[in-house]
C-alpha cells in the first residue's frame, strides 16, 4: 500500500508548491492595487474569478462520459456518520438529503475494504486522522449496473465534482481530473489565502 501513501504525499507536495506560487502571484497583484481597493478585491474581484474558473472546470467535465464501472456506487465515503447525515438532512442540508436517499452505510470497514481495497486505502489515507465513514448504494447490481441509469439521482450524475478528490482507478473521469487538478489546487489555494486575509481583517 506504500504507493497509495505516495499518492497522498505527492498531492500534498504539489499543493504546497502551488500554494507558494499562488501567494506570490496574489501579493504581486495586491501591490498594484490601491489600499482602499483591497477589500473589494478580496470580497468581490477574486471571488468572481474563482467562481468563473470553477464553472469552466465543471463545464469541461461534460466532455467526458461515465464508463459505468460502479466504483462510486459501491464505495462512497463521508466525514459524517449516517446519524449525523440524517440530522443534517433534517436541518435542510441538501447534499446530506441526497446522500442518504442513495447510500447506506457499510456495517464494517472490512466489508468496504473488500470491495475496492486500493480505493478504500486512498480514501482512508486522505482522511488522515479524521474519521471517515463508508457507504454503498443498495441498488447497484452484481454486474455493476445501475437498475435505472438514465434516471439516476443528481448526486450520482454529479460525481465526481471535485477534481482534487481521489478517484477510483477505473473512473472514466480520471483524465479530466488530471487535466484540471493543478488549476483546482490553485483555486483552493486562493480561497485559503482569502480566508487568511479576512480573518486578519476581522
Ligand atoms: S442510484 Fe444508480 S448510479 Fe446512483 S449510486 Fe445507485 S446504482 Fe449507482
Ligand atoms: S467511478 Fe466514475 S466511471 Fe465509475 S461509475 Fe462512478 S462516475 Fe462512472
Amino acid at each position: 500500500m506504500s504507493n497509495l501513501s505516495n499518492d497522498v504525499d505527492n498531492l500534498k507536495t504539489k499543493y504546497r508548491e502551488i500554494f507558494s506560487r499562488t501567494i506570490e502571484e496574489f501579493n504581486q497583484r495586491v501591490e498594484k492595487i490601491k489600499p482602499q481597493e483591497f477589500l473589494k478585491f478580496l470580497n468581490e474581484d477574486i471571488l468572481k474569478e474563482i467562481y468563473e474558473q470553477k464553472l469552466k472546470i465543471l463545464e469541461s467535465r461534460k466532455k467526458i462520459s461515465c464508463t459505468g464501472c460502479a466504483a462510486c456506487c459501491k464505495l462512497a465515503c463521508s466525514e459524517f456518520s449516517y446519524d449525523e447525515l440524517r440530522q443534517k438532512a433534517q436541518n435542510g442540508d441538501n447534499f446530506a438529503t441526497q446522500f442518504i436517499s442513495v447510500f447506506v452505510p457499510y456495517d464494517t470497514e472490512v466489508e468496504a475494504e473488500k470491495i475496492y481495497p486500493e480505493y478504500f486505502e486512498l480514501l482512508k489515507n486522505k482522511a488522515e486522522d479524521e474519521k471517515v465513514y463508508f457507504y454503498h448504494c443498495p441498488k447497484v447490481t452484481e454486474d455493476n449496473r445501475c437498475p435505472d441509469y438514465e434516471n439516476r439521482p443528481q448526486i450520482c450524475r454529479d460525481f465526481p465534482d471535485n477534481p482534487i478528490g481521489f478517484l477510483p482507478k477505473t473512473c472514466g473521469y480520471t483524465k479530466w481530473k488530471e487535466k484540471v487538478e493543478e488549476q483546482s489546487l490553485k483555486l483552493h489555494s486562493l480561497l485559503e489565502i482569502i480566508e487568511f486575509y479576512k480573518s486578519k481583517i476581522s
